[in-house]
């Protein structure tokens, strides 16, 4: 048995490789120092290249967007090198700041079209969540990064322009990052390493400038968080798991409020009044209407996030009320709204004094059919059923429920007897397979009669036109009518009688 050495996957090769470069990197100063940097940087590029031709990725021009933005980066590194150790240069800014802010539209473009892919249409809740992250990001950046670099302008116009797109820059690629975490549900581990990149490069970007506007650029604290965002960008596409990243994800997932995107939009929602305070404390003239601005900003797009929640709760109210109305086989009312329906239109029958007619429906012998033909084709059979039915009594201000496995519930507002047989008739003319039923029909003597009755009169009708031979309709004996009885208030139904309590009526043969 050969003992091959175990060879650590592509993305772990790439983070050990280049944390030794990058450890190197940190020994050493100067050029090499900054060459170490540069090398580093490329190859972060190259590693992302590599990584869509190895895995090819469902969205690749994301990915080469990436690439490409990396790429920039390096070229700046680069150019940093160049311009700076071996020319000698000390201008600010300098042709390596042109390649740094090419990169990130080119980044943040990648991380949204990502995003778009993992969840496309709209996205309001994501959108929502990113501005929120963004305003509370864009105040601090402006508070202690735009601010200075504006004021600097008078002196360099050039130099304080440049200064102030970097903070912009950064906030646009936080507000992809935002998007893009709140549209991807596979928390894949490539998932994982993009973000820790990305927020790698933000961190440095946001120390760099804070260290760079305040005492000058102190390269030693800063570039360990550079380099292993570098290292960290690569291996997010070596992973294999790349390829899954902007799979699209379930609709209820994703933007949903779970307890760390609270907190995170809750610590951005609060950094409008810590900025103050922290002003405050420091003794800085406070930014005051920067603070208040955003303030609002940030209170409107609350609102806006609890209408979206609003919404969204209403949206599935109405899912699981419609859920709870239907019978999920045939989609007919089920028997706890046949009950409703029946209460209602006797509530609407006792004001109108208009008649009331309930008829029970049952297939007959379906337990044979069954058995002939199969389970599954029982139950397209009552589908089939249910639809034909739907159709007959459609506009006729009828109510069809499925009472139970293979009987029907009929509510009729307002027919005569021979209008409920004309349709009872219809009704039979268009069951599926030429299969019959029976009928059970009773009428409503009014307030008088409560429904349970009603329900057992109609019940034991059926049990008649069963017992008479099927395929036919029976009607219960009319129960006394009480003239001038006052409206009872509706009882709620009780479970319907079992099949021993039927009381057995005459049979009245069909037509
Ligand atoms: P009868 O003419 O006296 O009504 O005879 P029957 O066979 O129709 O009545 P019975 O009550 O003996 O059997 C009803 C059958 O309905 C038994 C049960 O397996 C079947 N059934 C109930 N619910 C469903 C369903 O959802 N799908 C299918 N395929 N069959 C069902
Ligand atoms: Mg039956
Ligand atoms: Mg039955």
């Amino acid at each position: 048995m050969s003992h091959l050495p175990h060879r650590p996957p592509p993305w772990v090769a790439y983070l050990l490789l280049g944390g030794a470069v990058a450890l190197a990197c940190l020994l050493t100063t100067g050029t090499v120092h900054d060459a170490l940097l540069a090398l580093v940087s490329c190859s972060s590029a190259a590693a992302i290249a590599v990584g869509v031709r190895v895995h090819r990725p469902v969205q690749p021009r994301a990915w080469w967007a990436m690439a490409a933005g990396m790429a920039c980066w390096g070229a700046g590194d680069v150019l940093y090198v160049l311009v700076y150790d071996v020319g000698g240069s000390q201008a600010y800014p300098a042709p390596p700041d042109v390649t740094y802010l090419l990169a990130y539209p080119l980044l943040g473009f990648s991380l949204l079209a990502l995003a778009r892919k993992a969840r496309p249409g709209r996205d309001v809740e994501g959108v929502i969540d990113a501005t929120i992250l963004s305003v509370g990001a864009g105040l601090l950046s402006w508070v202690f990064l735009l601010e200075p670099a504006l004021r600097s302008m008078s002196d360099d116009l050039l130099g304080g322009t440049v200064s102030a797109l970097y903070p912009v820059a950064d906030v646009f690629v936080l507000a992809m990052l935002v998007r893009l975490t709140s549209a991807a549900g596979a928390r894949s581990p490539s998932f994982a390493l993009l973000c820790a990149a990305a927020v790698a490069m933000l961190a440095a970007d946001a120390a760099y400038q804070v260290a760079y506007a305040a005492v000058g650029y102190d390269g030693t604290a800063v570039d360990p968080v550079w380099l292993a965002g570098y290292l960290l960008w690569g291996a997010c596409a070596l992973h294999p798991s790349m390829r899954r990243l902007s799979d699209p994800v379930p609709a209820h997932s994703g933007s949903e409020l779970g307890g760390g995107r609270l907190v995170l939009l809750a610590g951005a929602s609060l950094l409008a009044p810590a900025t103050l305070a922290l002003q405050l404390l420091l003794q800085q003239h406070p930014s005051s209407w920067a603070v208040a601005t955003s303030s609002a900003v940030l209170f409107l797009l609350v609102v806006a996030r609890m209408w979206t929640l609003l919404r969204r709760l209403r949206v599935q109210a109405e899912q699981l009320r419609a859920l709870a109305r239907t019978d999920p086989l045939t989609g007919l009312l089920n028997r706890r709204s046949g009950d409703a329906a029946l209460q209602r239109a006797a509530a609407g029958c006792a004001r109108s004094g208009s008649d009331l007619v309930v008829v029970l429906v049952d297939l007959d012998h379906f337990k044979a059919y069954n058995d002939t033909h199969g389970h599954p084709a029982g139950d397209r059979l009552l589908v089939g059923a249910a639809h034909a039915w739907g159709e007959v009594l459609d506009g006729a201000g009828a109510h069809l429920a499925r009472w139970g496995g293979e009987e029907f519930l009929l509510v009729l507002p307002g027919p005569d007897r021979a209008a409920v047989e004309a349709l009872l008739g219809r009704m039979r003319r268009v069951v599926p397979d030429g299969r019959t039923f029976s009928a059970g029909a009773a009428r409503w003597a009014g307030p008088a009669q409560d429904l349970p009755a009603l329900l057992a009169a109609a019940d034991a009708a059926l049990y008649a036109a069963k017992a008479g031979g099927r395929d036919r309709t029976c009607w219960a004996p009319e129960a006394p009518a009480a003239p001038g009885a006052p409206t009872p208030a509706l009882p709620s139904l009780p479970a319907l009688p079992a099949r021993g309590e039927r009381r057995p009526v005459h049979p009245v043969p069909r037509g």
